[in-house]
């Protein structure tokens, strides 16, 4: 068994039961990639099983921090059996779900998402990818399922020395779904979609915007970063249920054409396509400044930006992004207009997201009530040991 020893005083994360052992942390050792090491503390004492991976700053992410735990095919099996399992704990409306979170599901770098009877996997670590066969039939035999999709193609793979990899894994079948989410139905494809194909994680934000649109009865709705539509569904499915379609105008933007071709069939599919809605192909910030120059104004606005930060490291460039969009939108806002304003920047803290909007509104000279809190869907949860599992924050703002 190969070890790693780490430096003095760098034990600390490990005993708080927190999965990452970056490279400065080590003082000796490596193995192969994905390969289990023992991790030790500077003077010997046993931390965690981990799985290596040479070329990454987190050069290990631990498996198990219980000295007797064998890591073989029957212990990932169960985390699998346990991860899925564990979704019966929470009230998903969808038949999109996410199964595996990562290390919040004691499976470091493996996300994996339900649409229907279809898995769609993402590799994104040494350690998952050496187990990969293993996790695979693991995962059908605990869903009960015969297809599996890998989409091994997200950023986070290069950084782990891997290369890209995308198609079936196991079975084979259409790769174009539809999943029905809260009172909708969206539909996706897991080859072309982005991340698996859809963001699973704004379910329940979505919804809340529904049940805002339906209270509110919204005229301009305005959802920016729309990618295949789902706020604007969500929008209309609450102004449907207040009988309120009728003369409310939605606009939505993103700069993928393929998306907001979706986007479009995903109102139809739902009976919206009589709706007025408009769809642009554009960049976002470009079109809030366009849009204050035409003296537009909207009841609502959602902003759903894609990572800005993925990293602390790139955090103040981000935030400079984010308060640009933020500052437009709350200046497009009508008084008593509600703004959703989200970021899934892992390197911004809820914290300092708070502050970006705050000081947003500053400069547009806007005053809200920060109505609600929004954050990932439970199937994406975070846990008591692992924080940074907190990426996705969104703001509920009301202008005054
Ligand atoms: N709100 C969406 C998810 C948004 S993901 C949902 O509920 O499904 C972020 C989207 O922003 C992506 O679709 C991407 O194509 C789009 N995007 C990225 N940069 C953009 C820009 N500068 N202007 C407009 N859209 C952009």
């Amino acid at each position: 068994m190969k070890t790693l020893r780490l430096k003095s005083g760098k034990e600390k994360s490990l005993l708080r039961r927190h999965p990452w052992i970056f490279e400065s942390a080590i003082a000796r050792g490596g193995a192969d990639p994905g390969e289990t090491v023992r991790v030790e503390s500077h003077d010997g004492q046993f931390l965690a099983w981990a799985a290596f991976s040479p070329s990454s700053q987190i050069r290990a992410r631990a498996w198990s921090f219980v000295e007797t735990q064998r890591i073989d095919a029957a212990f990932l099996a169960s985390l699998c059996v346990r991860a899925v399992g564990a979704r019966s704990y929470f009230d998903l409306q969808s038949d999109g779900i996410r199964l595996v979170h990562g290390e919040a599901d004691g499976l470091p770098g493996l996300i994996v998402d339900r649409y229907g009877d279809t898995l769609v996997a993402q590799f994104g670590s040494a350690g998952v990818e050496r187990w990969k066969d293993v996790l695979a039939d693991a995962l059908l035999a605990a869903t009960g399922l015969a297809k599996l999709y890998e989409r091994s193609d997200a950023s986070g793979r290069e950084r782990e020395g891997l290369k890209p990899v995308t198609g079936w894994l196991r079975g084979e079948g259409a790769t174009e779904q539809v999943i029905r989410e809260h009172d909708w139905r969206l539909s996706l494809d897991i080859a072309t979609g982005h991340k698996t194909g859809f963001y699973l994680d704004q379910r329940d934000s979505r919804q809340r915007f529904a049940e805002i649109a339906k209270h509110r009865r919204f005229r301009r709705v305005l959802n920016c970063f729309c990618y295949t539509g789902g706020f604007t569904v969500a929008a209309l499915a609450g102004l449907k249920a207040a009988g309120a379609v009728e003369g409310a105008e939605l606009t939505s933007i993103d700069s993928s054409l393929p998306a907001l071709e979706r986007a479009r069939a995903n109102l139809a599919l739902n009976g919206f396509e009589g709706a007025n809605a408009q769809f642009l192909d554009a960049d976002v910030n470009a079109s809030l400044r366009r849009f204050i120059e035409e003296g537009r104004r909207f009841d609502a606005i959602v902003l759903d930006p894609p990572k800005f930060a993925p990293t602390v490291a790139h955090a103040d460039r981000a935030a400079r992004a984010y308060k640009d969009i933020n500052r437009l939108a709350l200046k497009l806002l009508e008084p008593g207009g509600v703004l959703l304003t989200f970021s899934c920047s892992g390197g911004i803290s809820a914290d300092l997201f708070h502050k970006i909007v705050a000081s947003a509104g500053l400069d547009a000279g806007v005053d809200g009530y920060i109505s609600e809190r929004l954050g990932a869907a439970p199937d994406h949860p975070m846990t008591i040991e692992f924080p940074e599992g907190e990426y996705l924050k969104g703001l509920v703002v009301v202008r005054k």
